[in-house]
């Protein structure tokens, strides 16, 4: 029994649980949420990755690359197209909220009113205090993903300057990152479970009624995400990266459905890291380096709804926007994207940052926020695939991937 089910790939047993949860969800009801706990007792296990996870990767990550020069352009290319996409993906947003106006002559009652989350007061000053940590410890106590990321960017260039002193460390620290990858083996097999149990909850829960109230925006969301994942992330990995793009998508499926079914890019990259070096050969400095950054600040899939959200909202409560307001959309979509965490309904709370800025009313949240999961699931599976689309993009770049194992990986 056992020896069977182990012979089966795990993509193979996590597709078939994100099916067989949505049917028992859909028969089952709102009674299906008894199994949640199964999935949250995933979601805490891949959790307790995430701060040794990305602390061992980045610094081993960056401590990699060898050369101080090397880790410019590998930053570099990588926080370009990390910028790029996320200006497409908000203008992609902005476009499809004005050709098909999801919230024009919708009748407001109709939507069940999810719970408005507090305010979000915010300022750009805050955030830019917020990067800097002012305990690394607590930082890491507190899973302050960006704060420690900027630590760990640091202890990995210290490491490049001290040269042959920083060596020593450099071993550690890839010896970490190493032992990390095989704990996050063990965790993968409850994956299947896990996700089983979160479909199932999704699926009896939210029902069909709220989700016709909202069809219009539920289905711009899944466009937009769709044309980024299809057309954008395909774009670049067939003309920048010159890789077969069927290849990189079966590459990251696991990676797919686990974002799916968690919402949350955090607790998705230990996965995506797998994905990316095992299947897609993409070199582990590269990956650790590019796909830990980007699980935080690269999330075109928020970025375009946080966009298209904004146009929503002034549609159902008769807002005029300029053309003036629609670049300072542009803007601010973009950072409220990077200053999002990887974790599930944060888009939802950086609608305020956006919102306010434009004077669309924060009501809109409330409406919104009932079908919130839903269209979670489907932008942060645009946010992890965009993390390894960059990833294989860069690696392609400076010839940090092993093509042989991209194509031959059919033990996936
Ligand atoms: N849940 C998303 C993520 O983890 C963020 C969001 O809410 O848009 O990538």
């Amino acid at each position: 029994m056992l020896r069977f089910w182990f012979a089966i790939p795990l993509w193979q047993r996590v597709i078939a649980a994100l099916f067989l949860g949505i049917v028992t969800g859909y028969f089952w009801g709102p009674e299906a949420a008894s199994i949640k706990w199964i999935g949250d007792f995933f979601i805490k296990a891949i959790k307790m990755l995430v701060v040794p996870l990305i602390f061992f990767s980045l610094v081993a990550g960056v401590a990699a690359i060898g050369d101080i020069r090397k880790l410019g352009s590998v930053g570099g290319r990588a926080l370009f197209l990390f910028v790029i996409t996320g200006q497409i993906a908000v203008w992609l947003g902005l476009f499809l909220g004005t050709m098909i106006k999801p919230g024009e002559g919708l009748d407001t009652s109709a939507i069940p009113r999810g719970e408005t989350p507090p305010p979000n007061e915010t300022t750009a000053i805050d955030m830019i205090l917020s990067i800097v940590p002012d305990s690394p410890v607590q930082v890491m106590a507190d899973v302050r993903v960006l704060p420690l990321i900027v630590f760990a960017l640091l202890i990995g260039i210290g490491i490049l300057m001290a040269d042959e002193d920083g060596k020593p460390l450099a071993k550690i620290f890839d010896s970490g990152a190493i032992v990390m990858q095989k704990v996050t083996l063990i965790v993968m097999e409850l994956t299947p479970f896990g996700v089983f149990a979160l479909m199932a909850w999704v699926a009896g829960t939210l029902g069909l009624d709220a989700l016709l109230a909202l069809a219009k925006l539920v289905g711009l969301n899944y466009l937009g995400c769709l044309l980024i994942i299809i057309v954008m992330y395909s774009a670049m990995i067939k003309f920048i990266a010159k890789l077969p793009v069927v290849d990189f998508f079966r590459g990251i499926i696991d990676a797919i459905a686990v974002s799916y079914s968690t919402a949350s890019s955090n607790a998705t990259l230990p996965v995506t890291l797998r994905c990316t070096q095992r299947n897609l050969g993409v070199s582990t400095s590269v990956s650790s380096f590019v796909v830990s950054l980007g699980a935080t600040i690269n999330m075109n899939g928020t970025a375009m709804y946080l966009g298209l959200a904004t146009l929503f909202g002034a549609q159902i409560f008769g807002v005029d926007l300029s053309w003036g307001d629609y670049f300072l959309i542009s803007i601010l979509a973009t950072l409220a994207a990077i200053g999002a965490a990887g974790i599930p309904g944060a888009g939802l709370i950086m609608m305020a940052l956006v919102f306010g800025a434009v004077d669309v009313p924060l009501e809109t949240i409330a409406f919104v926020a009932g079908v919130d999961r839903i269209m979670d699931m489907m932008r942060t599976t645009t946010n992890v695939s965009g993390d390894a689309a960059v990833a294989t993009t860069v690696a392609a770049l400076t010839g940090e991937i092993d093509r042989e194992e991209m194509i031959s990986a059919d033990d996936i």
